[in-house]
């Protein structure tokens, strides 16, 4: 039977190829990114409790009225506006999907998406998928946002801007100053604005998370997508919300309602009550922040050139005095013959730098998992 592709480009995402390799041949595995510690257990008393309580059915198409009350109130206390939970906050199966389900609502066929390069690896294929066009431009130097190549792309024709802070996987932030460029260059137009903030309490080194909803004009176009995930360290659970003005989330919400329809209950309940307590995500940054130091510290013994982490949970490093091997290949090679699985950059690129040789590690793991690691890395 003939099938005539969608995505003719695209192949397994490299997280799933990394992850099953480093399995594979018993590598260590900071490729894909994920925790490898135990959860709260208070979460997990949560969770069970919601289920015995009977919370099992079907929950509410945008998400527990008591959930996204709590988020509000959260998105408030950090950011210093209040969406209303009851129009403008929906609950999602993750970061992806919000990203999938926004851009599905808003894309028309034709329309141009611009997308940073390195960028998060489903992008580009959502794009193309609603038959949106993906306009690729870069980071500049030292992987930080060049104000100047975005609004050179901006055409006629422009109707979606890609942002990513803390950046996946380059590692590096937002600041105000760009925040305010991208007000500028978006300042009467009709270019709607995606923010993925999904590693927003992943910021290190006493920088503030610059999030779009502190500009009322950036908010007032936008997605702002979150992820309990990342904070909860409970990637497994695909949860997360996604935020816009009430015009914007109708929309969003007639794709949701065919896309996932609902998200599951008993965690519904349980991140409620988790959420309430300000305790449990304040100090995630100087836990991660902590284990950034560790990498790098360990990093800076070996032969590979770590670049600037600013936050996520994402360590890129240059191997170019070691090889000269292109990054797949390499991070192949790592995995298999030193026991590190890591992911190549280049498949965050429409065309990848020539000659660029940087890989990404994951740090979110025991002290003893980065120990581990470094001391193989070490012997290269
Ligand atoms: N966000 C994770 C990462 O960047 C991967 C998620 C996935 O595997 N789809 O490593």
């Amino acid at each position: 039977m003939a099938i005539q592709s969608k995505l003719p480009h695209v192949g397994t995402t490299i997280f799933t190829v990394m992850s099953k390799l480093a399995q594979e041949c018993g590598a260590i595995n900071l490729s894909q990114g994920f925790p490898d510690f135990p959860i709260d257990e208070e979460l997990i008393a949560l969770v069970e409790e919601a289920m015995r309580a009977g919370h099992n059915q079907y929950a509410p198409m945008p998400g527990l009225p008591v959930l996204r009350e709590t988020i509000a109130a959260k998105v408030q206390g950090l950011y210093g506006f209040g969406y209303d939970p009851e129009t403008e906050i929906t609950v999602t199966a993750g970061g992806t999907q919000a990203i999938f389900t926004a851009v599905g609502a808003v894309v028309h066929p034709g329309d141009e998406v611009i997308i940073v390069d390195p960028a998060y690896d489903s992008y580009a294929p959502t794009v193309e998928l609603f038959g949106g066009k993906p306009v690729h431009v870069r980071l500049g130097s030292n992987m930080k946002f060049d104000a100047d190549a975005v609004a050179a792309a901006i055409t006629p024709r422009t109707r979606l801007l890609m942002i990513n802070t803390p950046h996946n996987p380059a590692g590096t932030i937002l600041r105000d100053a760009d925040m305010q460029r991208i007000a500028a260059m978006l300042r009467g137009t009709n270019i709607l604005l995606l923010s993925d903030e999904v590693y927003e309490h992943l910021v290190f080194d006493t920088e503030q998370h610059a999030s779009v909803v502190r500009y009322p004009e950036l908010r007032d176009r936008a997605f702002v997508v979150f992820s309990f995930g990342k904070v909860f360290h409970v990637t497994g659970w695909k949860m997360g919300y996604v935020l816009a003005p009430k015009e914007l989330m109708t929309e969003y919400r007639k794709v949701h309602q065919f896309n996932v329809f609902s998200v599951n209950t008993p965690m519904q309940h349980a991140l409620a009550t988790y959420l309430k307590d300000p305790m449990n995500y304040e100090g995630v940054s100087s836990f991660y922040e902590a284990k950034r130091d560790r990498f790098l510290i360990g990093l800076h013994a070996s032969r590979f050139e770590p670049l600037a982490c600013e936050g996520s949970y994402f360590q890129l490093a240059d191997y170019s005095t070691i090889s000269d091997e292109p990054d797949t290949a390499f991070a192949k090679r790592l995995a298999r013959e030193f026991g590190v699985a890591s992911i190549p950059l280049s498949p965050f690129y429409k065309d990848p730098p020539p000659g660029q040789r940087i890989i990404r590690f994951c740090f979110a793991k025991e002290d003893e998992t980065l120990d581990n690691a470094i001391e193989k890395l070490c012997a290269i």
